[in-house]
């Protein structure tokens, strides 16, 4: 989106399975099983690992949910068809591309008309502005087992009604991984912060199987470091903090529809500062309990409250 990393927060995190998990690879057979864990060979060994994008998409799915709780239009419905009127943003966009022939679907444009969800997490015509590494586990190993998967029927979209066969779960082990948040708006860190929290309470499950009880996870929260790169003013100041979007820190940020001097003063607390490099890189680290999240929440629940859809006349009702 920008050329430049103007700002970033990445989270540590630790995924701790409770009960039993299932991220369910494309190529399962090969093992044996019908349904089986997803697997990476490092340092010469088979080791089970939870994709990036799989956690992405599990962040995203609860970030919706929480969205509609505050604004019924500001999480659109990626899965839903032309009829829907909360159809997906990227096909929202392809038909007013395909509508408005002299259309500019620059990323300034794509930006403006995303819905909250899109332009935290992207959809077919921007990035994301959040990003999931890999998450390998450590410590001692996560146990895989196999289970008689009978009705499962519910996940597989009812192909295999009736049918017996045999699927893959892991129970035990911990997975480390880390949340990368760039060139972000303020509220989109709030949104962040109810996910995080909600994660580390045990409320999100993940993979499949979901509705057979698979899938409970508890993350325990790391570090949280803000980096800020060639901002102009100072983060820190003696006893308090400036925390700043990306729309207090970008020339173009109004051609995108960003907050406008996007900004928050915040008491100095428990953060650890490492000033790098003068105004060049100014770094922050907290733990999740001292972070602001008090003040950065109302951030994104005043902006999912008064967000106004853009694409409406091209969502619902097609043919
Ligand atoms: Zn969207």
């Amino acid at each position: 989106m920008f050329k430049r990393l103007l700002n970033e927060c990445k989270i540590d995190l630790t995924l701790r399975p409770e009960g039993a998990l299932l991220i369910k690879s494309g190529l399962a057979q090969v093992s044996g099983v019908d349904m089986a864990w997803v697997t990476v060979d490092r340092n010469g060994a088979k080791e089970v690992y939870l994709p990036g994008s799989s956690l992405k998409g599990t962040i995203r799915s609860h970030a919706e949910r929480i969205a509609r709780t505050l604004n019924e239009f500001a999480a659109c419905n990626t899965l839903g068809g032309k009829r829907d009127k909360q159809r997906s943003c990227g096909s929202a966009l392809d038909d007013m591309k395909t509508k408005k022939k002299q259309v500019d679907l620059s990323t300034p444009t794509v930006y403006q008309h995303s819905c909250p969800l899109c332009r935290l997490f992207g959809n077919t015509w921007i990035m994301g502005r959040l990003a999931t590494e890999d998450a390998y586990a450590v410590g001692e190993a996560p146990k895989p087992q196999q289970r008689d998967g009978v009705g499962i029927d519910r996940f597989t979209g009812g192909a295999s009604r009736g049918a017996k066969f045999e699927l893959e779960v892991i129970t035990g082990g911990q997975f480390k991984t880390a949340l990368h948040l760039q060139n972000f708006e303020l509220w989109q860190l709030g949104l962040v912060g109810f996910v995080l929290q909600d994660l580390r309470d045990g409320l999100v499950r993940m993979g499949s199987g979901k509705s057979r009880g698979l899938g409970k996870v508890v993350a325990e929260i790391g570090d949280l470091t803000l980096h800020y790169i060639g901002a102009k003013e100072k983060i820190v100041e003696d006893d308090h903090l400036n925390l700043l979007g990306a729309g207090a820190l970008f020339a173009e940020a109004e051609k995108y529809g960003m907050v406008k001097d996007d900004r928050l003063q915040v008491p100095k607390g428990e953060a650890t500062i490492k000033d790098s490099m003068a105004n060049l890189r100014q770094t922050l680290t907290f733990s999740f309990e001292a972070f602001p999240w008090k003040e950065i929440a109302p951030k994104w629940v005043s902006y999912a409250q008064t967000f106004k859809d853009r694409l409406d006349q091209y969502r619902g009702g097609g043919d």
